[in-house]
Formats: structure tokens, sequence, C-alpha cells
């Protein structure tokens, strides 16, 4: 059996944690720059808000309906996030990290009830960090997850399921007349790896229901659609098809590219985007172990503004020798920024990708009688990863970063930001003496 468990629209209840005045009203949290509803707490949702709308339209909600919109504040979702998922991984032997709220546990060979063990990690999630959370139990990961989206409902929409399946929701332990009329009750489009597009092809097919999806042959499945298709009928049959991955298999490729707050034309300005967003995308690198071969940078204009000039352009170049040095990885990155900037323009957007990455296990040096000795920078990176995890991120940075914090140009837009309660000393909440008993 596997579990998995999610934090109840996570960002929005790491707000409500620390600030008990947005319990029972409507809340957003808004994307990078203040741009778009990027998750919703339940009245917002009763409002008609839907995801990633844009906050100028909702914006007239604030007064209308005593919305309050926040800027995201991923410091805090990250934190909190390791504290739920230290907590979630008591449920069981493994645990594989599935997103920033959601996380599969290893159920095999736990003995006893374990609807009751799921709902005291559930009393303990929220006693101790304080989000609320649901737990889905199914022999595979498809059925793990449609448990999950099952006890979510019937705790949200009384009638949608059966009320006892709400918050935690155990598919193994139902009788097959039961699995039968929640897989019924269940749309298509809302099974794990359907999405959007497939699910209106197979409901044009007679597939409308999770039942119907799991009546389906592997074989019809696969030749209509594709493997993936396959292996989620497989898997809604109770035949785990999708790995239990507990070590996250290391990316391809990293980016690190954001919006600016507001245009930027100077180079200077651009310099210290480019580096910090170098910096991040290193810090990636490292944090994976794995070196860097070929970099990539690009700026560009914004293709909203149309009356203004556009302008977008990227460029890479090969490293002599794979590294995930930060000052190297900046160096490389800047020299691509000058190569490819021109003056006269409203940059809106800029990035850094790192490419062809291979492990840092396997070296290939030159002999280069100027430079330090690799394996001091190494340390030398090591020790800044650290340091910054400690005191906070930016803590020690490169110069060419710039050193005028979030009153840099291109900084983002953060105009509700809530406090770092939990990374950051100055952040730590502080309860007025009136409102004590
Ligand atoms: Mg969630």
């Amino acid at each position: 059996m596997l579990a998995l468990v999610d934090g109840n629209n996570f960002y929005c209840s790491c707000e409500r944690v620390f600030q008990p005045r947005l319990k029972n009203r409507p809340v957003v949290v808004l994307s990078n720059n203040d741009g778009c509803a990027i998750a919703r707490s339940d009245e917002a949702k009763a409002l008609g808000i839907k995801m990633g709308a844009p906050w100028f339209k909702i914006r007239h909600l604030e007064e209308e309906a005593g919305l309050v919109a926040l800027s995201a504040n991923f410091a805090l979702y990250g934190d909190m996030s390791d504290r739920m998922m230290t907590l979630a991984a008591g449920l069981g032997h493994m645990q594989e990290v599935y997103s920033i709220d959601e996380s599969f546990i290893d159920l095999s060979g736990i003995p006893g009830d374990l609807v009751r063990r799921a709902r005291t990690i559930r009393r303990r999630i929220h006693q101790w960090i304080g989000i609320p959370t649901c737990i889905g139990i199914g022999p595979t990961k498809t059925l793990a997850k449609l448990a999950n989206a099952i006890a979510k409902s019937a705790e949200r929409k009384p009638g949608s399921y059966p009320a006892h399946h709400a918050q935690i929701c155990h598919l193994g332990a139902c009788s097959p007349q039961e699995l039968q009329a929640l897989l019924q009750a269940t749309e298509v489009g809302d099974v794990w790896g359907v999405g959007r597009k497939i699910g209106a092809q197979l409901r044009a097919q007679g597939v409308h229901t999770a039942l119907d999806l799991q009546r389906m042959s592997p074989a019809a499945a696969k030749a209509g659609w594709s493997v993936v298709l396959e292996k989620t009928v497989r898997e809604l049959n109770g035949v785990p098809c999708i790995e239990f991955e507990d070590e996250p298999p290391a990316k391809q490729q990293i980016a690190c590219t954001r919006s600016f707050g507001q245009p930027i034309t100077e180079l200077h300005d651009l310099q210290e985007a480019i580096t910090e967003f170098a910096c991040r995308a290193a810090e990636k690198l490292r944090k994976q172990r794995s070196h860097t071969g070929q970099i990539m940078a690009f700026i560009r204009t914004s293709p909203f503004r149309e009356k203004d000039p556009q302008y977008s352009r990227s460029a890479s170049i090969p490293l002599p020798t794979p590294t995930s040095d930060s000052a190297h990885i900046t160096q490389a990155a800047n020299a691509i920024l000058k190569h490819i900037y021109r003056p006269g323009f409203k940059y809106a957007k800029a990035g850094v990708m790192l490419m062809d990455l291979q492990p840092a296990t396997r070296q290939q040096l030159t002999l280069d009688l100027d430079n330090d000795m690799p394996e001091n920078r190494t340390r030398l990176m090591q020790a800044m990863d650290e340091v910054n995890q400690r005191f906070g991120r930016g803590t020690l940075h490169l110069a060419s970063a710039g050193t005028a914090g979030r009153h840099r140009a291109w900084s983002m837009k953060q105009e509700r930001l809530s406090s770092g309660f939990t990374t950051d000393w100055g952040g730590l909440l502080c309860v007025n003496n009136d409102l004590l008993p």
C-alpha cells in the first residue's frame, strides 16, 4: 500500500498559521511580481476565483468580498514544507517528496489499522505545524492520488462522496462494490495523469468516469493514446506501474528565469540580475552534485507591451572545464549577456540555463597554473551554501549581484509579502499584549 499526504491549499494554509485573521476569509497567493492567483483558500474558490486568475481581474473582490491577496513567500512555504514532510515521513518506511506539498509514503509491511495510523499523523501535522492535510491510501500511486482527491472532495463538497471518506480515504480497504461506486462518481479528467486534453478525447469516445477508464483494455489505451495511459489503466486496476522514487532523479538541465518588478534598460542592472540567477542555478546544481558543461543566458522585452520596440536574444557557450562554481558560471553568463545586450530596449525578463549536466564525481581537469586548486574552490562553494542555508539566502553572495537587496532596480514586485516567520529572526511573529488573556 501507498499513501499520498497532501497539504490543503498549501500556500494559503502556511500564511494562515501565522496570521489567524486570514481564517474563514477568502485568501489568494499571487505569483511572482504579484501577477496572478497561484493558490486559493476554499472561501476564495467559492467566490469563483479560478487558478491562474490575473490579479487585476479579481482585485475588485478586495472591497466587495473581503478578499485578501498576498505575494508568494516561497522562503516560508519551503520551510513549512520541510517540516510537514518530516512529520509525514513517520507514516511509513520510505518517502518520495513529489512536490512542495505532496509526498508518497510506502506503507508496505506496516501492521495494524492504516486509517487510524493516517489519522494520527494527520492530527500531528495539524497540531505541531498548523497545516491541514488530506491522506489517500491505495495499492498504486494512481489509486493513492485518487483516494486523496476523494478525501479532499468529501471534506470540501459534502455530498460529492460518502462523508466517511473525508480527510482520509483508504481505497485498499473498500469492498469491490464500494470501490466501483467511488470510481463511477469520479470524472475521468480527475484521474492522475489524464489531464484536460486527453480527458476530452476520452469523453468523446464514451469514457466518462474513472470506472470507464478502469474497464478499458490496456492494449486499447496504448493503441489509442500512449504507454502513459496504458499504465494509468493498469494502475487503476491495482497493478503498480509507476515506480516509487525515494531519490528524485538528477535533473538534465537547471534554469533560473524571472520577470523583473519593472522594465530595466541598463546593462549594469541586467548584470546584477544575471549574476543572481546564475548563482541560484549553481546552488541547485551543487545540491544535486552535478557539474555543467554549457551555459545559456537570455534577455527579452515584454511581448505584452506591444508599443515598445521588441528584442529577444539568447546565446550559449561551452565551458572549458565543467564546473559548479558560482563565480565561473556567473562569469560565463555575464560574457553572454555582454554579447547579446543592446541598449535602448526595456527589458522585462532574463534567465540562465545550465545544460550538459554531469556527475560532479567525474571531472576532467586541465593544468591551470593561474587558478586556485579546484578542491579549494569546492570547499569555498560548500562554505557559501552552508552560510546561506543557515543565515538565509543572499547572506553571502557575489558582489556583481548588487548590494541593494530588495531595492535593486530589477527586483521582484512583492507588495503584499508576509514576514519570514520561520526563516528570519527579524520576521518572528509578534504577539500583541492586548490580545493575551
Ligand atoms: Mg495540495
